[in-house]
């Protein structure tokens, strides 16, 4: 467009130029006559040459709606670069030897203290991701091991090869995904197995009671034992229901847990009833349970039982955790952390949770127990998350287990 224009003003000018040249001509031979023919004839081949000019002039593509917008001004550039440091992702940008630098806030916040534990290992593996595409990224923070999404683009700027990095946490959403799943398969199943187990359980009793009373009217020894033996067989798939259908009932809590009822939570009080109610079978074994409340700890709304019931869920982990260690030991500690966060962690000094087991000890049914049914820490992540916390196990330098739940 600019280029039209351009040659528009040409052949404007060059009309010009004729007619000066038509006015030079009548002052110097000094005919009236003379000058309206040269006007009229500059004004032929200056239409000519603004026709022939506009046709040999290249149309210029229209700009699209993807096509980048060029920078005009510096108040466009800045306006460019506060879009990117406030764009709700993580940006990073990779240079070709491989050196990470965060780009915008979003990314130097995911650094800070408190977030990313090891940054070195983050940046190598963003580091190690291909030039294009997506993959999921796990890296450690202070509140345990979380999960983000990092989708990658390849560029040039200034002739230099680059990578940009968009990395953006996902650890609450696949939680909370992960946990509804669970809910609705555990739902199903048990509905199911319930709706086949009750009427087994009551007939096999039923069919018991018949055959005890026509023992009586039986004759011979044959029908006599044959009597027996079903009795013994009725018995026992009564009894088998019986016990699966509590068993299974006993998962019905994952999927049935009742809406969380908040209120402010005296943390003392709550951590005094906690000490009261489990630490006699520490002291039994010749070992402690202490309950800590840090001064200026926040204060927690949340439901006061639920939350109870996560902490005897851990408490009861710890428990069976350390049955062979000397001096048994686990601690409830609750402090202010940065963000103005409540952290409640419950640790205990037993062999702890083997790095291998780590991806899967909150999964519904996961258990290393024998007789153990796998759903306490999968109840106290559904009811921490209910009541709008995380709950992740870090390990300590220490030794030991210790959960860390934050509000
Ligand atoms: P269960 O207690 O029935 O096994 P949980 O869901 O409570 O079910 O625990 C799952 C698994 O996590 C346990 O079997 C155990 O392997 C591991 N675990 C939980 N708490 C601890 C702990 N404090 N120390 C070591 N391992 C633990």
């Amino acid at each position: 467009m600019a280029s039209r224009r351009m040659l528009q003003s040409g052949a404007g000018a060059a009309v010009l130029v004729l007619m000066a040249l038509a006015a030079a001509a009548q002052a110097c031979i000094g005919s009236p006559r003379l000058l309206v023919l040269c006007g009229l004839a500059a004004c032929a081949p200056a239409w000519f040459v603004c026709y022939a000019l506009l046709r040999l002039a290249p149309e210029l593509p229209r700009p699209t709606a993807g096509d980048p917008v060029p920078l005009r001004s510096a108040a466009d550039a800045l306006a460019l670069e506060a879009r990117l440091e406030h764009a709700p992702v993580a940006l990073f940008v990779i240079d070709g030897q491989g050196e990470v630098a965060a780009l915008n806030a979003n990314a130097r916040q995911l650094l800070a203290p408190g977030r990313v534990l090891d940054r070195p290992k983050l940046f190598a593996q963003l580091a190690a991701q291909p030039a294009q595409g997506r993959a999921l990224l796990a890296f450690d923070t202070e509140r345990g091991t979380e999960r983000a999404m990092v989708a990658l683009s390849a560029l040039t700027v200034h002739g230099k090869a680059q990578r940009i990095a968009a990395l953006l946490p996902l650890e609450s959403e696949l939680e909370s995904e992960t946990l509804n799943a669970w809910r609705q398969l555990v739902q199903v199943l048990t509905h199911e197995i319930m709706n086949s187990l009750t009427p087994v359980a009551s007939l096999s009793s039923t069919a018991q009671g018949m055959l005890l009373e026509l023992q009586p009217q039986l004759e011979g020894e044959a029908a006599a034992d044959l009597a027996m033996d079903l009795t013994t067989a009725l018995d026992a798939i009564a009894r088998r229901a019986t016990s699966l259908a509590d068993f299974v009932g006993s998962y019905r809590s994952l999927s049935g847990m009742p809406e969380p009822r908040p209120e402010q939570i005296d943390l003392e009080a709550l951590f005094a009833r906690l000490s009261l109610l489990l630490e006699p079978a520490w002291q039994a074994r010749g070992g402690a349970l202490r309950v800590l409340v840090e001064p200026g700890a926040p204060v927690l709304v949340a439901d006061p039982g639920q939350l109870e019931q996560a902490l005897i869920n851990l408490l009861k982990n710890a428990f069976e955790a350390t049955a062979g260690v000397a001096a048994p030991c686990a601690t409830v500690h609750a402090r202010l952390v940065r963000g103005a966060r409540l952290r409640i962690e419950v640790s205990d000094n037993g062999p702890g949770v083997p790095e291998e087991l780590l991806p899967h000890v909150f999964t519904p049914f996961f258990t290393t127990k024998k007789g153990g049914r796998g759903i306490g820490l999968a109840l106290v992540r559904q009811l921490v998350h209910g009541n709008g916390g995380t709950v992740r196990h870090v390990r300590p330098v220490t030794g030991g287990a210790r959960f860390v739940l934050s509000f």
